[in-house]
């Protein structure tokens, strides 16, 4: 068998890849070694796809070289991925600020990617399995369960380590590592956390419980809900803040980020100095978490007024609100990470062409790379746009 391009991986940024490359009239054969293409948009934004995000900048994106994914975001926008969705007649809502998700269901995307995939010609080979990748004189020559493909173009479409029983393998990495290319240290991002002893308790008792919260941690910020959960810590700030998090550091969590608490409080004991402390947590947090609160830090009596706290009872009080601390265990891991940081170094990749610089025959794109999106449509967004970067220079 010979085609011009083979793409290893059906998901979102190898089918983008491969229709781009079939019609610019190239003989474009993708392999997957899953039985279904597009796993992980079908599973993505709860089953109805974040697909993109309206505010993409290089800003929400990690990778030890931060230029690298300007180039191809500048040339493909989310209008562009828009614009395809909306003539595929795909319906969509904007759910928050900017992220785009299907009115109905993931599956219309994957619709929209095979049926530009038929359109532009190009083969899906489904349950295909590669055991190996050569160079043969200046083209590429794969070993796979249906024999032999020669191919002027390998691209890698693989995809991180996230979810291995959606088809994630570290093949990417592994064929990277053959022709000499660094793999940067790889971790799961955008994962809940674990906590441990009596924190895995006091969550467990208030799992499903939303609160909203600024979270941080080394340098990055979030002003988004976090989710208590059976094992610890999960919802939207705690899953971006898990991107930048090392084991044994702590999360600073401020409870009331549009509230200075200290002066909220005295200014409550000054105004109604015969409302109890429990009332006034409750105006402000869902009711478990304002109950919880109270019984994790016993140090009032509650039935007492405002008035008889002391400044230092309500400093100690405003600190934990603005200022509380926790420190997870740890997090749960590629079974439940929806990314993977780090990945294969850009250092010896064309950000044009997303080809490797002395080996054009090969090229990398999407998540096997080190580029990783914050949570929001962003980690689509950079699939389409190295997607049709890659594929239009094939
Ligand atoms: P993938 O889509 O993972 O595709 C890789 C493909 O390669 C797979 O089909 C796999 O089977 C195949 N493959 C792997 N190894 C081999 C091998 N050895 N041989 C042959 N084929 C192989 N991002 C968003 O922007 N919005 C969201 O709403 C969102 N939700 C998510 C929810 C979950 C639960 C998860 C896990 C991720 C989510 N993401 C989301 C992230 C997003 O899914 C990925 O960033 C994106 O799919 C990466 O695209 P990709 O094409 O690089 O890799």
């Amino acid at each position: 068998m010979v085609y011009d391009v083979v793409v290893i991986g059906a998901g979102a940024a190898g089918l983008m890849c491969a229709a781009q490359a079939g019609y610019s009239g190239r003989r474009v054969l993708v392999v997957d070694h899953a039985n279904k293409p597009g796993k992980k948009i079908l599973m993505s934004g709860g089953g109805r796809c974040n697909f993109t995000n309206l505010d993409t900048t290089p800003q929400h994106f990690y990778s030890s070289n931060p230029y690298f994914c300007i180039s191809a975001l500048k040339r493909y926008r989310p209008e562009h991925f828009v614009s395809l969705v909306e003539r595929h007649g795909v319906e969509y809502v904007e759910k928050a600020p900017g992220q785009l998700f299907c009115e109905n269901s993931a599956k219309e995307i994957v619709r929209v990617l095979l049926t530009e995939c038929e359109w532009a010609g190009v083969k899906v080979s489904l349950s295909t399995s590669i055991s190996k990748v050569e160079r043969v004189g200046d083209s590429m020559r794969l070993t796979s369960s249906m024999g032999s493909i020669d191919a002027g173009t390998v691209v890698v479409a693989t995809g991180g380590l996230s979810i291995p029983t959606m088809g994630a393998t570290g093949f990417g990495y592994e064929i990277a590592r053959q022709f000499g290319l660094e793999i940067l240290p790889t971790r799961p991002g955008l994962v809940p956390f674990t906590l441990s002893d009596s924190w895995k308790e006091r969550a467990a008792i208030l799992s499903g419980v939303s609160v909203p919260c600024e979270v941080s941690c080394n340098g990055r910020r979030f002003n988004e809900p976090m989710l208590f959960t059976h094992r610890g810590l999960s919802g939207p700030s705690m899953l971006q803040i898990s991107s930048v998090w090392e084991p044994g550091d702590a999360i600073d969590i401020n409870l009331l980020p549009s509230e200075e608490a200290a002066d909220a409080l005295r200014y409550a004991r000054r105004t109604a100095p015969k409302r109890q402390l429990s009332t006034w947590l409750g105006e402000r947090f869902p009711k478990r978490f304002a109950q919880a609160l109270l019984e994790w830090y016993p140090d009032a009596n509650l039935a007492n007024p405002l008035a008889e706290y002391s400044n230092d009872a309500l400093d100690s009080w405003a600190q934990r609100l603005n200022r509380w601390q926790l420190k997870p265990s740890g997090t749960e891991g590629w079974r439940t990470a929806e990314v993977t940081m780090g990945g294969v170094s850009t250092e010896t990749i064309s950000s044009k062409t997303f080809e490797v610089k002395d080996l054009p025959q090969l090229r990398f794109i999407g998540e096997v790379l080190d580029v990783t999106g914050e949570l929001g449509g962003y980690n689509f967004q950079w699939a389409w746009a190295s997607g049709v970067a890659c594929g239009q220079s094939c």
